[in-house]
């Protein structure tokens, strides 16, 4: 079994186990928006041309595609330069770095992260993007995330491992950590300079989290069972099935369901208000993951329910139109003015950063001052950091 691959590391350092444990993976339509969209990014750093790009995407997510604000993410890369002043940017650049030995290999700028077979004791993992600057000593790596908020760049054991392979793929003294979350087409930067003496004390833990894999792989090798450590890094974790604590979890789960009318009284004090409420997501994880598996195999199959029915993928298609393309037809069809008039108009920040040359800032002040701008207030709830 070769280690956890960097995106793996985060999950790895909390439970080293998951990195041993039998995977099972999965897909979900947040996760296939992702790819599409670290794909369409990917093409148009490389060609400059969201048309060809766009060509290459599935026709479901081409409007999240278009919606990205990616001169942002071009600015972000190059320092606000409208091209790279120095050094040499790679997309999906592939890396394996060894804990053990001063081994580490550059595997290219690789297509869908196909590694091949790396040795078993090598961390490998690819880069959204990096930048290299071999005279100054100095690098970068972005990695686009548009899913949930993940752990702070600077503790983020993905990006760590992502800046110490490339420090020592390309002999680097310092590298720029990015995290870039896309939110509706904008961006939002998460950022962090890492310097030699943290790359050095990275270095030291990822040993530490080899170790610990390979302590692990070794007594599950033995048919010792593992320990575990339940989280919210148990999420989407490809072991959940196969993990011990989760399943200890189901089997409580009846004993904790029969308690909880008899538990809403003594649930009044403020304390106990967190506690149930910390023990509920344990639960819900497990819940949400046997949901997720049922499903899965509804989309193979469909499942006879106790009254009767069944459980099936029900496909439910819906019509949309390419803007550009359709606006070509309409305009040779019925003119510009009627053509025009076909349009449902919308304005984003992704938009006006895209037409606004740099401007996009003082024109949106412009657009809130004349009061053109709509806040819509939603309510939601989030585990937040007491400072
Ligand atoms: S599901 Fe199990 S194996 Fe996976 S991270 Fe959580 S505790 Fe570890």
């Amino acid at each position: 079994m070769p280690l956890p691959t960097f995106s793996a590391l985060e999950r790895a350092r909390a439970c080293a186990a998951s990195a041993v444990l039998p995977k099972v993976g999965s897909s979900s339509s947040a996760a296939d928006r992702g790819s599409a969209m670290h794909l369409y990014a990917a093409l148009y750093m490389k060609s400059a041309s969201e048309a060809s790009a766009l060509l290459q995407i599935s026709a479901e997510f081409r409007d999240d595609c278009r919606a990205m604000d990616l001169e942002s993410l071009w600015a972000e890369l190059t320092g606000g330069k409208a091209s790279l002043k120095s050094g040499t940017l790679y997309v999906e650049l592939a890396l394996a770095w060894c804990p053990s030995a001063d081994d580490v290999r550059v595997l290219g700028e690789l297509k869908d992260r196909a590694y091949g077979d790396l040795p078993q004791t090598h961390f490998c993992g690819s880069l959204d993007y990096a930048v290299v600057d071999k005279p100054t000593g100095r690098g970068k790596v972005l990695d686009v995330k548009t899913g949930d908020k993940v752990t702070n760049v600077d503790d983020n054991g993905q990006l760590r491992a992502q800046a110490v392979s490339l420090a020592d793929a390309y002999g680097l003294e310092t590298v720029e950590m990015v995290v870039a979350y896309e939110r509706g087409g904008s961006w939002w930067f998460d950022r962090y300079t890492a310097d030699s003496m943290d790359l050095a004390m990275w270095a030291s833990d990822l040993r530490d989290s080899a170790r610990e894999v390979f302590a692990a792989e070794k007594k599950h090798a033995a048919g010792k069972t593992l320990n575990v450590s339940i989280g919210e890094h148990c999420r989407y974790c490809p072991a959940f099935a196969a993990c011990p604590g989760q399943q200890q979890l189901v089997q409580q789960m009846p004993v904790l369901l029969a308690k909880v009318p008899a538990d809403v009284d003594a649930l009044v004090p403020v304390e106990k208000l967190g506690q149930a409420y910390a023990e509920l997501q344990k639960y819900k994880r497990v819940i949400d993951a046997i949901e997720a598996e049922i499903k899965r195999r509804a989309k193979d199959e469909p499942i006879p329910l106790p009254g009767g029915g069944v459980l099936k993928e029900v496909l439910t298609s819906r019509e949309s139109f390419d803007t550009d393309a359709a606006l070509a037809v309409l305009t040779a069809e019925l003119g510009e003015k009627k053509a025009r008039q076909c349009l449902s108009v919308s304005v984003t920040k992704a938009s006006i950063s895209r037409g606004a040359n740099g401007e996009s800032k003082r024109i949106v002040d412009r657009l809130r001052e004349a009061g053109a701008i709509k806040v819509t207030t939603t309510a939601s709830f989030k585990e937040l950091k007491v400072k």
